[in-house]
């Protein structure tokens, strides 16, 4: 998208009906038309996934829109990745975004890689150049991290493992984003670090999704969508306005793109590209 040279790109998760996935193609289709750089599609951990996740990245290149799968190794084996990564690029898929992720509970453990970077070392090793790697990155610190250093030292060996570029966890506070791409760069990783936006639209929703990922949400906003009760369209409205504000510091602060959760909905993130060009 030519918000100003800043890239754009659309993070979708697998349905689970068929139709849910017509839905889906009708609202990728609306965001087709904001230019992504590429459409990324979830990956649940342990596998659970990956058949949606193989069939929503298809769709994606097939509509002529480059695809980006996102690739979780707790619990798995190394046989296994090796056979996801053969199937990926017999798809032709050129991007993945990898991750440990996160297990369901009642998984047990087993896999043979323990962190992300240990897979972003297996498919440099396996494959070589062939994808474009993204990495995940916590502004805010990851929930497990033993301290915050620990967790800046555990982003930096897996950008040396391998990556190409990165996308964060959602925030509120730029700051700690540009806090975080400073302290990263100084450690030798200095690979585009693309913020992930969340945009707004359900408060509950975000509640519940920013306690489970560790994404801190300031009191202020908490408070004000608490105050709108079950007023949706307040809520949509006021988060639209604390996003695009968020969106407009990252892209005056030099930020490399925006990568957007898009919960697979389209309004909130179309009006907030359209704020973006327009700012
Ligand atoms: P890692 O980088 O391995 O880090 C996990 C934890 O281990 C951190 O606390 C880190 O500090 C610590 N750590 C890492 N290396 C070391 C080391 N060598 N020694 C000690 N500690 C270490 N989840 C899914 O299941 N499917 C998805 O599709 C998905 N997509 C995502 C996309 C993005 C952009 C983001 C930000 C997250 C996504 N997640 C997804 C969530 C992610 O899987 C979880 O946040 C998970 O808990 C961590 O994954 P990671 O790849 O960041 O792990």
């Amino acid at each position: 998208m030519n918000t100003n040279q800043l890239l754009i790109s659309f993070e979708f998760f697998p349905t689970k009906t068929p139709e849910g996935a017509v839905k889906l193609r009708a609202v990728r289709q609306q965001l087709y038309a904001l230019k992504p750089e590429f459409c990324s599609v979830t990956f649940g951990a342990g596998g659970s996934t990956q058949a949606g996740t193989f069939a929503a990245v298809s769709e994606i290149l097939a509509e002529g829109v480059d695809a980006a799968s996102h690739l979780s190794c707790v619990g798995a084996t190394k046989a296994i990745v090796r056979q996801q990564l053969a199937t990926l690029q017999l798809m032709g898929v050129k991007r993945l975004v990898a991750l440990r992720g996160d297990l369901p509970s009642g998984y047990g453990l087993g896999g043979e890689f323990q962190y992300a970077s240990d897979l972003v070392e297996f498919i440099r090793t396996e494959t070589d150049d062939a994808f474009h790697i993204e990495v995940a990155a916590y502004p805010e610190i990851h929930p497990q991290a033993k301290s915050a250093d620990a967790d800046l030292q555990a982003y930096v060996r897996k950008v040396k493992a391998g990556a190409n570029a990165t996308i964060t966890q959602y925030f509120f506070n730029s700051d700690a984003y540009f806090r975080f791409v400073d302290d990263a760069a100084k450690l030798g990783a200095d690979v585009p670090v693309v913020p992930g936006i969340m945009p707004i639209t359900s408060s509950t929703q975000l509640m519940r999704f920013s306690d489970a990922c560790g994404a801190e949400i300031p009191r202020w906003i908490r408070l004000r969508l608490q105050g709108f009760g079950d007023d949706v369209e307040s809520i949509k409205s006021f988060g639209l306005d604390v996003i695009a504000d968020l969106c407009e510091q990252l892209k005056n602060g030099g930020a490399p793109g925006i990568h957007f959760y898009t919960m697979n909905q389209s309004a909130a993130t179309l009006e907030l590209c359209k704020r973006l060009q327009q700012g």
